[in-house]
């Protein structure tokens, strides 16, 4: 078979109608925590927060989990609900970052390299042009800059990820309360055609700053902002990079503040696919817990706010990563298999308002579908 699409899409049809069925008869259900402490949620999420774990598919969840210290120590204990996605793209099994994420932003299955573009190359709308359309206030937070495949994909539409100075503009055209991440660079006077994009945002009434001190940040909800922690890509957790668990803390607070009506907040630990791709265990486990704890400031806020739905899962794997057998009974050994991304299904992790229909197996498109059923758009 040349096309994976026409053979492993085409139940999208029939899954939302499975979906409709699930949510009637867990409605009125009360979610519980895997220790037992029960949280009252809303009906339906007002806001969602989307944590992608680049690279991240089962394999590093399960790395992760044991570098944690075992299932009670991992925060993935924590989700009540889990399912799978398949990640492959519109004609590749094995799909890059461009169209992972295309296929959460819009919904669709792309080609690779392809940033918010179908697979004909027509610009897609994004669920965050949907959701910021509605009134929703938005945020992007990464360990990446902020044109790199993963955020772009969210905010920009591009025919390649490598225009990357291009995937720029798309922060002044689509209206985000709020980056955090890296790529200075690309909004600086030192682009090649020294287009000052800081200035552009500042006269669109954003606060820009460089950096990661959020007490200059305007977090009383009086405006959009800009946090460009670095010039280009930030450095690794391992190196001492650690506002990834505090952006999120901060943000699921100046988000409400922005808008009565709800919020939608990306957040990506970005290098836990490069982590992959070097075949680097140490780099990637120090990935994993920086992820974890922003995962934790995530479920934090949501038990607290109750009408929040926080959804992770990755793009898909990186390094074919395997947890063999070690020297010592009691721990692993990881092995990698590839420097490219494989196409292992990836776990999707789901807790609060709804979270019961990310059970099952689906396309990376259902994730789309999924989030606009619980959060629609009008
Ligand atoms: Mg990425
Ligand atoms: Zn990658």
């Amino acid at each position: 078979m040349s096309n994976p699409s026409t053979f492993l899409t085409n139940y999208r049809a029939v899954l939302l109608p499975a979906i409709l069925v699930l949510i009637s008869a867990c409605a009125g259900n009360k979610q519980q925590l895997v220790d037992k402490q029960e949280v009252k949620f809303a009906k339906s999420p007002k806001n969602i927060i989307l944590l992608i774990g680049d690279g991240m598919a089962l394999p590093q969840v399960s790395a992760g989990m044991y570098w944690e210290g075992g299932l009670e120590k991992s925060v993935f204990a924590q989700f009540p609900y889990v399912g799978y996605h398949k990640s492959h793209a519109h004609d590749d099994l094995v799909t890059d970052s461009a169209a992972g994420a295309t296929a959460f932003s819009c919904g669709i299955k792309t080609f690779n390299g392809a940033i918010g573009m179908t697979s004909k190359k027509k610009e897609c709308r994004t669920i965050l042009e949907d959701w910021d359309a509605m009134g929703k206030s938005t945020g992007i937070i990464v360990t990446c800059s902020a044109t790199h495949a993963t955020p772009a994909a969210f905010v920009a539409h591009e025919d390649s990820r490598a225009f990357t100075e291009n995937i720029a503009f798309g922060y002044l055209h689509t209206a985000l309360d709020c980056f955090v991440g890296g790529g200075g660079y690309f909004f600086s006077k030192e682009r090649y055609d020294h287009i000052d994009l800081k200035d552009s945002l500042r006269q669109r009434g954003y606060v820009v700053r460089d950096g990661t001190n959020f007490k200059k940040m305007p977090m009383d909800g009086s405006a959009p902002f800009m946090l460009l922690t670095h010039d280009r890509e930030p450095e690794t957790a391992s190196a001492g990079r650690a506002y990834l668990p505090r952006a999120v803390r901060e943000v699921c607070q100046y988000l409400p503040k922005r808008s009565e009506k709800g919020f939608f907040l990306m957040v990506e630990g970005s290098q836990i696919d490069w982590a992959g791709h070097s075949n680097d265990r140490h780099w990637l486990r120090a990935e994993m817990a920086d992820f974890d704890k922003a995962i934790r400031e995530a479920l934090a806020f949501a038990e607290s706010n109750g009408e929040t739905l926080v959804i992770v899962t990755g793009d898909h794997e990186c390094g074919g990563l395997a947890l063999t057998q070690a020297e010592s009974k009691r721990s692993f050994k990881p092995a990698f298999a590839s420097h490219y991304h494989t196409a292992t299904m990836v776990p999707v992790f789901a807790f609060g308002p709804m979270a019961e229909i990310f059970t099952g197996i689906y396309e990376n498109t259902a994730i789309y579908d999924k989030m606009k059923l619980a959060m629609p758009i009008k």
